[in-house]
């Protein structure tokens, strides 16, 4: 047997160092090269459901997560002036027992935290930010900021929206500002007081144009965290995200709920993100090089399965690797896509609509997907799966 092909993950964010530790447990040769020199506790929370769950339990971290997190009875939507109920879509219990595992909010650097943990720190190679890559037929070659290079014999591109890799597949392109921005804060819980109602675990407040969904992110209860989509004509990409103001809020949910206001008065610090969103890619992969992810699939966060298709994505190409042998890469990249492509694109789509949940619909198809056993299908299925959907038209999601 020849010896196992060295697999270089590029971008140790939620989709790389999930595929990593995923690569490891199958005991293949992994390296991840990341460009921050490390990692802290940012400014945010993130909904992990069932779908990712029963990946972080291949992983070995799904019991330490549920600990962590916060574990909600239900999603409510709910109107922004009068707090009506628009939709109560059913968790806690009814997840684990209907989707096969939980569905929780935490704060994502404490999520991002337990799966860094999970890689030894021998696999991990940090400051380590990719120029350039180079697809030689036997070898890729991976050229760094710091002046270094390193060879791999495949490269699985985990870097994010402005992807290097995704560039040398398909050419320079920036993603697209979708008009929209997103007010990130989380804060200690505040007291519930006169005219507001008890804070839900987890909640999206909604009007025609505009949201804020609010959740806990500790299993205690002790910090709230809000994110918005607030319509914004224009943004210089140069700006991933730009410092927000607690008079901001004010003013874009002016009106709005007295419970949204007391979260606006109860802000510490706020910061505004811009939202990107590319097409669905003609191709996830060339030679020695694939893409998982934002690199392939960024989207509008409005499902808040972003990272969840890039965790589904990496688990998908452990598979794959499984399925047909790691040496067969190129074969291993089409099965993957093929049976990864309809899915994120569905997932982007919805996103980029944002109608997920504003009624009461039935999310199976998305929290009970399980990558381990869903069927695989044949590679000839990609192009109908990549002519399905295009994101670029909005459909007009009824008026509130
Ligand atoms: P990233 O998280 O972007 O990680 C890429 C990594 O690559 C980074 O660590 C970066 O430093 C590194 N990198 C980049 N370039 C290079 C280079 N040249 N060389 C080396 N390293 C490099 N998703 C959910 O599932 N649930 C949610 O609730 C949710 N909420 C969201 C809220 C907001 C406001 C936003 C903006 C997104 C949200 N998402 C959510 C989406 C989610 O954050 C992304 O989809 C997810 O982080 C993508 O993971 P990734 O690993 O593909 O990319």
């Amino acid at each position: 047997m020849s010896k196992s092909p060295r697999i270089a993950v590029v971008g140790a964010g939620l989709g790389g160092a999930a595929t990593a530790a995923l690569l490891l447990k199958e005991g293949l040769n992994v390296r991840v090269y990341e460009q921050a020199p490390g990692f802290s506790r940012l400014g945010a929370g993130i909904h992990v459901g069932p779908n990712v769950m029963k990946i972080l339990r291949r992983i070995g971290v799904e019991d330490a997560l549920n600990a962590q997190g916060s574990h909600p009875d239900y999603w409510y939507s709910r109107h922004w002036e009068t707090g009506d109920v628009l939709a109560q879509i059913p968790l806690g219990d009814y997840a684990v027992k209907h989707y096969g595992a939980s569905y929780l909010t935490v704060h994502r650097g404490d999520f991002h935290a337990l799966l860094i943990d999970a890689l030894p720190s021998s696999v991990m190679a940090y400051g380590k930010q990719l120029t350039r890559v180079e697809d030689r037929g036997n070898v890729v070659v991976m050229h760094f900021t710091d002046g270094t290079s390193e060879e791999a014999d495949i490269v699985i591109g985990a870097d994010g929206v402005n992807s290097c890799i995704r560039e040398e597949l398909l050419g320079p392109e920036l993603p697209k500002y979708a008009g929209y921005l997103a007010h990130r804060a989380v804060f200690p819980t505040p007291q519930v007081k006169a005219g507001m109602m008890p804070f839900d675990d987890c909640v999206k407040w909604w009007s025609d144009d505009r949201h804020m969904m609010v959740y806990f992110v500790t299993s205690k209860r002790d910090e709230l965290y809000y994110v918005t989509g607030v319509p914004v004509e224009h943004w210089d990409l140069n700006d991933r995200w730009l410092a927000s103001s607690q008079e901001e809020m004010r003013e874009a949910f002016q009106g709005w709920h007295p419970t949204v206001q007391a979260l606006i008065d109860a802000t510490v610090e706020v910061t505004k993100w811009s939202l990107l969103e590319r097409d669905p890619l003609p191709l996830w992969s060339r030679g020695r090089l694939v893409l998982l992810g934002d690199a392939c699939h960024p989207m509008k966060p409005h499902m808040a399965q972003g990272a969840a298709m890039a965790i589904e994505d990496g688990a998908m190409l452990v598979r794959c690797f499984k399925e047909v042998g790691v040496h067969n890469h190129e074969l291993a990249f089409a099965l993957y896509e093929a049976n990864r492509a309809e899915r994120a694109s569905k997932v982007q789509r919805i996103s980029h609509d944002n109608t997920w949940l504003r009624t009461n619909e039935d999310p199976s198809w998305c929290f009970g997907y399980d990558v381990f056993s869903v069927p695989l299908v044949d590679p000839a299925a990609k192009a109908v799966a990549l002519s399905l959907i295009h994101i670029s038209e909005p459909t007009r999601p009824e008026r509130i």
